[in-house]
């Protein structure tokens, strides 16, 4: 049993004492004392209690009414904020921060599935993050990973993965992760090929260089299959498209340096999101490096924190060291600060389109470490961009488990839902970078920190 469960994991759950259904006992947990934020939106619960049993919430109430069982073993969440494990709904396992792509492509891919995505979803966990979507890796890499921490035999969030990005042509040496679509019987082939490796999502880019007839087809037949598509969208067509053919979550603040989406774009987006019966749209902004690269440019402390190195070998850090060791020369970001004062702009245009925002970073880009990214986009959203902590943090929890369509069993704090709960020193509605420094970290009942 303790061989299975990830290095340092104190167990929680499931206590096998005999044979047979009857002989099986769980162990209880409970939570108690904290502010409970559970993620439904409304005014925080004080005193609170969760009751774990197993790997699900077994009651949540308060001191004095709800009673802690005989036997539970106590952990005292007084002085805490207590909320559901955070998502990221955008990450690159496969990536480590490293500035050089090129090389990271052509030195690494061998030791993506037993060596770096491991640690990359390792330093998720420990940063809060109990679920996680992982957008463009190498296809059984990225299937093998996630069902081995889904067994427990490996730390992390729990992964929904997309495996190969989904374009036109995959860049030159990027064939592993990247599948190219030749005509619109191809292209369903490649949806096709994915869905029976049974990803959860499909990853669309470079849209805008496909035909029309290859965009609808993939889009259709990941709909066909179930799977909700998420469409990169750095350019004008990149959305017009996507939203012509009904992708359902579209990522990144783009347009580049321009001031603002076009007329068109919030016009088509105000449409689509008044379509109540086909859901919300969703959007995953991923804007804290662009708006922090210049104060990180100057200030590149936090490239020394250790706890990007969780899980890495020594030859891989330097090589990440070393491709760093002068954040103001990187060719990938030379252009941010011509784009910073736009994206506020074009945050707001998407916010009042109705788009609903999902918390994701591109966690693992040249400098974005898995250890942090999480946090430093919430603390965006509300300290830069001024979105109430209590929405941004749904943006983190409740949102994406409903876009995942897994909220029966995870999103908020509830009772039968699973146990995937975090607790933090002080106020996060207060002080929402609190959440760089979580103390409590339980994941489907098993406690991590
Ligand atoms: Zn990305």
């Amino acid at each position: 049993m303790t061989g299975r469960l990830p290095a340092g994991a104190v167990i929680l759950a499931v206590a096998l004492t005999g044979p047979g259904p009857s002989a099986q006992t769980s162990s209880v947990t409970a939570l108690v004392g904290g502010t409970l934020i559970d993620g439904f939106g409304g005014a925080p619960i004080r005193n609170s209690v969760i009751v774990i049993e197993g790997e699900r919430i077994k009651a949540v109430g308060q001191v004095g009414t709800l009673p802690v069982p005989p036997g539970a073993e106590v952990i005292s969440t007084e002085g805490m904020s207590v909320l559901p494990g955070l998502w990221d709904m955008h990450v690159h396992l496969m990536i480590n921060g490293h500035a050089d792509y090129a090389h990271w492509d052509r030195t690494y891919p061998a030791q993506f599935e037993t060596v770096i995505m491991p640690a990359s979803a390792r330093q998720l966990l420990m940063a809060g993050v109990t679920s996680a979507r992982d957008l463009g890796a190498p296809l059984e890499a990225s299937i093998n990973v996630r069902d081995r921490i889904n067994a427990g035999r490996i730390p992390g969030p729990t992964l929904y993965v997309s495996g190969p990005f989904i374009q036109k042509a995959p860049y030159p040496g990027t064939e592993l992760f990247r599948w190219g679509v030749n005509g619109a019987a191809d292209g369903r082939a490649k949806v096709k090929k994915l869905a029976g490796a049974g990803v959860d999502v499909i990853k669309l880019i470079d849209q805008d260089q496909m035909s029309m007839e290859e965009v609808g087809a993939v889009v259709d037949e990941a709909h066909l299959h179930g799977l909700m598509v998420v469409g990169h969208s750095h350019r004008p067509e990149e959305v017009r498209r996507g939203l012509a053919f009904g992708v359902d979550n579209f990522e990144h603040t783009g347009l580049s340096s321009a001031p603002e989406y076009p007329a068109d774009i919030v016009t088509m987006l105000a449409e689509r999101t008044a379509n109540m019966s086909r859901g919300p749209l969703y959007w995953t902004p991923t804007i804290e490096g662009l708006f922090n690269y210049e104060y990180l440019r100057d200030n590149p402390e936090q490239l020394d924190d250790p706890a990007w190195e969780v899980g890495l070998p020594p030859e891989i850090i330097k090589d990440i060291r070393q491709s760093i060791a002068n954040p103001d020369r990187l060719p990938y970001f030379q252009l941010t600060p011509i784009r910073r004062p736009t994206l506020a702009r074009k945050f707001r245009q998407l916010s009042d389109a109705g788009v609903v925002m999902l918390v994701g970073t591109d966690s693992g880009i040249p400098m974005k470490f898995h250890s942090s990214s999480t946090w430093r986009e919430l603390d965006a959203w509300v300290n830069i961009l001024g979105v109430p902590p209590m929405q941004a943090i749904r943006g983190a929890t409740y949102w994406p488990s409903v876009a995942m369509k897994v909220d029966r069993d995870v999103g908020t704090v509830t009772p039968g839902k699973y146990a995937d709960i975090i607790a933090v020193k002080g106020d996060v509605l207060r002080y929402i970078a609190l959440l760089q420094r979580v103390d409590v970290i339980v994941k489907r009942g098993v406690r991590h920190r």
